[in-house]
Formats: C-alpha cells, structure tokens, sequence
C-alpha cells in the first residue's frame, strides 16, 4: 500500500463576502519534501496557510493530514498532532532570554508546567533540551541574550527554535527570508535544510533563489487556483508562470 500524503487538500475553497480568496485547491505534500507555495501577491498563499492551520475556516473542501480529515479540527489540535506553523510576525516575547523563550515553548508544549515536571523531567534535561535547541538555530552563545537585543536575522531563528521545540512532523514556515539581508538569507537556507532533515516543510517564499536552493516541489497559485506544479526547473520553465509570477 503506497504511504499516504503527509499532508492533502481537496478542493479547498475559501470565499470572502463572495470574493473566491481560494478556489479549489488540491495540494499533496510528500514526506520529507520541502514544498514551497509560490505566486504573485494577492495569489492566496497566506489564506491557505490561514486555511491549513485553521485562523481560517474553509468554505468548502477538505485538509488530509496523514491521510485522516482534519479539517474540523482546531488549530491546537492540528499543532499537537504535528503540523506546526511559523509566523511572519516575531512571536518571541522581547525581554525574555533567548533561553529562557525557548523553555516557555517546550514547557507550553508539554501542556503545562505542572505535567512537564511529573513527567520525569529534570531543570537539568530541561536547560539541556533548550540548549540542543539554540545550538540547532545556531544560537548557543546568545542563550542569554534578550531576544530585544537580537539582529533580526537570530530573532527568526529563535523562532524557528520555538518552533521546533514543539516537535513538528510537518513544519509550515511563512515568508521565512522575509525582510532579510542576503547574509541572513544564507543562513535562514542552512537553517531550513537543517530543520528539513526527518520531516517535511511547507514554506511561502517570495525569493525565488531560496526556492530554487531548497524545494523539492513548488506549486505556483494565481488568482486563487494552482496555475502549475513541478520541480524547480518545470516551474521556472513554464510560460505561464513566467508570464504572471516572473513578469517575462
Ligand atoms: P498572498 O498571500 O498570495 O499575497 P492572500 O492570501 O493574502 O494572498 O490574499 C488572497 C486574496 O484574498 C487577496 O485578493 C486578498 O485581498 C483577499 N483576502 C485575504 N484575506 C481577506 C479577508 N480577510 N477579507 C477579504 N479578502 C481577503
């Protein structure tokens, strides 16, 4: 029996007020791809995102993760069943340490403190798996650093850490080179890569050498609806989405 999709829409569709924001989309992520959602502004990558990890209710359709229909299920749910969203906006909390952002994330993972510390677990194995954490985003020397007194780029990548500190099997990154210097920008490609090993990753990039750098799979949106899907080399290639996506 061929293994299911980690992750699959069907005919999803999300309406604003009779505006179609989605217009049947049938997505099929396989594991331990990084699949990148690309398209001109306005295309619906955010909106399906929003969809995807319900800040969004569908219109219609239907969202597979694994194979088992989620699409009733709430955006907790979804996370603790392993498809973990990382946002645009920094959501680390500004004077907090790098650290001690990344202790609250696991601690807020395991339910609650009370049941992390029933667990077995010790302060030791705690400041441990924060410190594998950091050391992952490459932010070991700034564990005690404010996340206020942070570059930009290391903000993301804390982020990131926080992310991964819920144990992802599907890891939805949005826009993650967003507002990046081109040295921020290498490092955020070393970062995905490093995060993509053993799971699967949907992101939303604009910049289209990071694209061509780490997916395995693109599928372009225009107005809506997938224009076309592929590899880099397919998409890049093909005059419709040269024509909308690329202006050539
Ligand atoms: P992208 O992320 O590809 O730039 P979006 O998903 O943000 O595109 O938006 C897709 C379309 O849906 C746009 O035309 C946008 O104006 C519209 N849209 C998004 N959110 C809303 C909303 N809450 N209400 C009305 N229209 C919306």
């Amino acid at each position: 029996m061929t293994e299911p999709y980690v992750l699959e829409t069907r005919n999803l569709v999300k309406e604003f007020k009779g505006f179609v924001a989605v217009n049947d989309v049938n997505l099929k992520i396989q594991k331990g791809h990084i699949h990148a959602l690309i398209g001109p502004n306005g295309a619906g990558k955010t909106t399906v995102f929003n969809l995807l990890t319900k800040f969004l209710i569908p219109t219609r359709g239907q969202i597979l993760y694994k194979g088992q229909d989620i699409t009733p299920l709430k955006s907790a749910a979804i996370a603790r069943k392993g498809m973990v969203r990382s946002f645009q906006i920094s959501a680390v909390f500004p004077h907090m340490t790098a650290l001690e952002n990344i202790r609250v994330a696991l601690q807020t993972f395991e339910g609650n403190s009370f049941s992390f510390w029933k667990s077995g677990n010790t302060l030791h194995k705690l400041n441990a798996r924060c410190m594998e954490l950091l050391d992952a985003v490459g932010l070991a020397e700034f564990a005690n650093t404010t996340t206020v007194e942070l570059a930009y780029g290391r903000k993301r990548a804390l982020e990131l850490a926080t992310t991964l500190a819920m144990e992802p099997e599907i890891l939805l990154l949005d826009e993650p080179t967003q507002g990046m210097g081109s040295e921020d920008v290498d490092r955020v490609v070393e970062l995905v890569q490093k995060a993509a090993k053993g799971r699967t990753v949907l992101m939303v990039e604009h910049n289209l050498s990071v694209v061509s750098k780490l997916c395995d799979r693109i599928t372009v949106l225009a107005q809506g609806a997938v224009l076309t899907e592929g590899d880099y080399a397919t998409v890049s290639a093909d005059p419709q989405v040269r024509e909308v996506y690329m202006g050539s």
